[in-house]
């Protein structure tokens, strides 16, 4: 229709200057004058033909043009006519309108674009972006260097082909040693389900913690070398004097003893033999650290476990805020433990208040608390770390044991600040037992 239209205006236009090409070859050359009246008239009756044609485009067929343009994804373009007081003036107001939010949100778009590639650009951590079919999509510089070669070599490559594809079973947050063709060490591997355009992909990230690591435990053995240094110091120094003053005090060789150095050399002796054995259970604790046993885990009546644990304290700051009747499974000895640790704690930190003691079932799990109207946690990620401690006498091990032992349990260890009080809160949640 529209070609067949198109056809029939050409042919119009075109018409005149036919006509005066026939009629030259019927009558022969015109003369000067007539050829430039013939062309004269010619060029007038091509404009008005063109002009009947509809040779300048109608309003409908600007419309569709801007709409055309705008569809090419060409936000710039802007309609004339705006200043006009009719229907196509109001249409080209508001075409303007709709294109300059276009290019707007265009050049937000392109600012976010620019703005996330320079952050993939600086991480630290790789990120690798795979399609459905599990072909690499995008690959930001950190997993560049991680494969050992350039994106526009990898990209639409596999997982698998990569040699990335036993990063998705390793379960999102974990940290595992792996060898990349690149790069080795120890990694925190993360992956997520990738929706774009409505298709399902996968993106993993992979960040380097070896370096954190190394530091977190040169931090650990610093600590350790001077909690130990510490102990056996304050153990050692006393020992050393009190070897001193006996021998000062033995008489000469031959002589008898006295009854008061008789007293005094026992009392020495007393003394030398309390310090070796509270150094012996000292060093005994960091080894309990390093060798835990594996747990024996049974049935354990919560509630009964904690009466029992709260006993050993005698401590009337102390009090069981009863939950319903539960049982829980896990190595009851080592647990005890756990509640020691957590309970002294509580305790080092409430002063003169009240420690409350309770616990109820979330699901499959069994939540045993521990809170106190202490100042609250220390601000520091540290407090799990082994020798980590605050207080002048302490040894950094409670928490660390105690969270090793739970984990060991299929359990977990929170401490968290008291909502709406003063405070902290320790959380053991360990599998519920049917029974
Ligand atoms: P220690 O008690 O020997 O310091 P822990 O491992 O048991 O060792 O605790 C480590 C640190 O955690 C403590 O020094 C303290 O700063 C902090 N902490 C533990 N429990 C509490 C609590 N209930 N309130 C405030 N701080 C706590």
């Amino acid at each position: 229709m529209k070609r067949s239209r198109a056809a029939t205006s050409g042919l119009l236009v075109a018409l005149p200057a036919l006509l005066a090409l026939g009629g030259m070859l019927l009558v022969g050359v015109p003369s000067l004058a007539e050829a430039i009246a013939l062309f004269v008239l010619v060029v007038f009756l091509t404009v008005v033909a063109w002009r009947v044609a509809g040779g300048r485009p109608s309003r409908m067929q600007t419309v569709a043009n801007l709409l055309e343009a705008l569809r090419e994804g060409d936000y710039g373009v802007r309609a004339s006519g705006t200043e006009r007081q009719d229907d196509f003036g109001d249409i080209a107001r508001r075409f303007n309108e709709l294109a300059a939010r276009l290019q707007d949100e265009q050049r937000g778009l392109q600012e976010s674009l620019q703005l996330l590639s320079k952050t993939l650009a600086a991480l630290d951590g790789a990120v690798f972006a795979f399609e459905r079919d599990g072909r690499l999509r995008l690959v930001n510089p950190a997993g560049e260097r991680l494969l050992g070669r350039q994106a526009s070599e990898v990209l639409g490559m596999d997982a698998h082909a990569l040699g990335l594809s036993g990063l998705f079973d390793v379960p999102s947050g974990d940290i595992v040693p792996y060898e990349f063709a690149g790069q080795a060490g120890r990694w925190q591997v993360g992956h997520a389900a990738l929706r774009s355009r409505s298709q399902e992909g996968r993106l993993l990230v992979v960040q380097p913690m070896e370096r954190a690591l190394r530091e977190e435990e040169a931090q650990a053995f610093r600590r350790l070398l001077r909690v130990l240094s510490h102990e056996i110091t304050n153990s050692m120094t006393p020992i050393g004097s009190m070897v001193e003053t006996l021998h000062g005090l033995l008489p000469d060789a031959g002589q008898p003893l006295g009854p008061e150095l008789d007293a005094d050399l026992r009392h020495g002796l007393e003394v030398i033999g309390q310090r070796s054995a509270a150094l012996q259970r000292f060093i005994s604790h960091y080894a309990r650290l390093a060798r835990l046993p594996s747990p024996n885990v049974a049935v354990v009546d919560v509630a009964a476990f904690c009466e029992r644990v709260v006993r050993l304290f005698d401590d009337a700051r102390i009090r069981i805020e009863p939950g319903e009747s539960l049982s829980l499974q896990g190595d009851r000895d080592q647990l005890e433990q756990v509640l020691i640790n957590l309970l002294r704690n509580a305790v080092e930190a409430g002063g003169d208040d009240e420690v409350l003691l309770g616990w109820r079932r979330a699901g499959t799990r069994v939540l045993v608390e521990v809170s106190d109207l202490g100042p609250g946690l220390p601000p520091s990620g540290n407090l799990f770390v082994p020798f980590f401690t605050t207080k002048a006498n302490g040894a950094g091990i409670g928490l660390a044991l105690s969270r090793q032992i739970v984990e060991a349990q299929d359990g977990t260890l929170e401490l968290f600040a008291r909502e709406g009080s003063r405070g902290a809160v320790a959380r053991v949640s360990l599998p519920v037992s049917a029974r």
